[in-house]
């Protein structure tokens, strides 16, 4: 049995190391076109404000490919796959035919069509040479940056630089930062702390053109503000890798559509990670993508085992502010909600009910416990529960 692997993200990795423990004997192939083995995407924020450093971080060393007698191509793109055939193809030349094919190609940052986003100096950050790019910028030294988007990985980026010297202002689309993560209220108070730390916003603003000759020398807003700046980063959200997938005849709508085996429209392919849409979601997180990558890995050795979705929890990683988010925060305020706050202390926490059941929560200030939350809403834990908790906590 061979089994071939497009994809060395947690996803892809995942899938080979539970192949490799249910079926010693198979062939594993993983093409990746990263030149580095496993490494931990979450902590690029953490290389880029030189907390670690690039050997912290690999997850997967290149000996634990040959321990586990996975071939892993690095520096090679599959750009060719022949479903009928049942035939990947690579940039290099090489071809291969699979018994089981996995596409875990995750995803790639999306930019917008702004004017001017071609230039030197604008960057997105997604690989180890992104990182290295916006870190060898102006030879390494300080400079006015301006970060498109204001979501989670736009905050953390914006404040790995700043704590370099980088002098730091962020643009945010829409009318409050981090929109998938907070309502109207705790993006305030969010707003008011990074303000306090240095950053400065404009929310609600549209970017409309980056300026200067071919190096970046500002940002104009469609209202017709300019911010001078020597350095844009542009962190608009992702967009799944659907080539391979699109090439093959696969149902595709924004990701490859999989069943509950995350199995695609094709019997022999399967799908993991960033690259999948179960249910509508794509989940974009890395727990969805090792759980999708192991639950594939089982299936394509024909253990047969069910995905059942994951619980999105995010959490904001930039020192001096505690900000978690769980499952729906129901931005809206369409639905039942128990909302403690005292926004002078810069608290808030807002937990989502629905028929007698947590669905998400909105933390700021204090987010101890927050993981006990995502826990209640997986097992759908009863709320009289969760109230009690929830005043225990505010006693704390
Ligand atoms: C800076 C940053 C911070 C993040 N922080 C968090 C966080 O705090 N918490 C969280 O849950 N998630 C976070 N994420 C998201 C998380 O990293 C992703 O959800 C996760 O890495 C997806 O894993 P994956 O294996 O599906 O895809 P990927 O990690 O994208 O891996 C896919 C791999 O396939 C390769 N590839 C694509 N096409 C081909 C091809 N045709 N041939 C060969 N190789 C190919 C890609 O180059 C890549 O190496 C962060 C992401 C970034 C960029």
């Amino acid at each position: 049995m061979h089994y071939v692997i497009c994809g060395n993200g947690i996803a892809g990795s995942t899938a080979a190391q539970t192949i490799r423990d249910n079926d010693p004997d198979g062939e594993i192939t993983i093409i990746s076109d990263e030149k580095y083995p496993l490494y931990s995407r979450i902590r690029l924020i953490d290389y880029l404000g030189d907390d670690v450093s690039l050997d912290e971080l690999i997850l997967k060393d290149e000996a634990w490919y040959k321990d586990n007698n996975i071939e892993c191509i690095m520096g090679d793109k599959a750009v060719g796959l022949d479903a009928e055939k049942k035939v990947v193809k690579t940039e290099s030349g090489k071809e291969m035919t699979y018994d089981k094919l996995l596409l875990a190609t995750g995803s790639s940052c999306f930019v917008p069509p702004i004017k001017g986003a071609d230039k030197s100096g604008v960057y997105t950050l997604r690989t180890i040479e992104n990182a290295d790019e916006i870190k060898g910028h102006c030879g390494g030294a300080a400079c006015d940056l301006v970060v498109i988007g204001g979501g989670v990985l736009g905050l953390e980026v914006g404040n790995a630089l700043r704590r370099k010297g980088h002098e730091v202002t962020v643009v945010e689309a829409f009318s409050r930062l981090l929109p998938r993560q907070t309502d109207p209220r705790a993006s305030l108070i969010l707003k008011r702390q990074m303000g306090l730390m240095g950053f400065k916003f404009h929310i609600n603003s549209m970017t409309e053109e980056i300026l200067g000759d071919s190096l970046v020398e500002g940002v104009r807003l469609a209202d017709g503000t300019e911010i001078p700046c020597r350095m844009v980063i542009i962190s608009a959200g992702v967009r799944s890798e659907l080539d391979l997938a699109q090439q093959a005849g696969l149902n595709t709508a924004r990701g490859v559509i999989v069943d509950e085996y995350l199995n695609s429209s094709d019997p022999n392919i399967y799908c993991a990670g960033d690259s999948v849409e179960f249910n509508g979601i794509i989940y974009g997180i890395w727990p969805a993508s090792e759980e999708q990558g192991r639950i594939a890995g089982l299936n394509m050795v024909g253990e047969e085992t069910s995905y059942t979705g994951t619980t999105v929890a995010n959490t904001l990683k930039v020192a001096g502010i505690d900000l978690a988010a769980i499952g729906d925060i129901d931005p809206e305020a369409m639905k039942e909600a128990m909302i403690h706050e005292n926004p002078s202390e810069g608290l808030y926490r807002k937990i989502v009910l629905e028929e007698n059941r947590i669905i998400g929560a909105v933390l700021i200030g204090n987010i101890k416990g927050w993981w006990k939350i995502k826990k209640a809403i997986d097992i759908k834990s009863d709320i009289s529960f969760m109230r009690e908790f929830i005043s225990k906590m505010d006693e704390a």
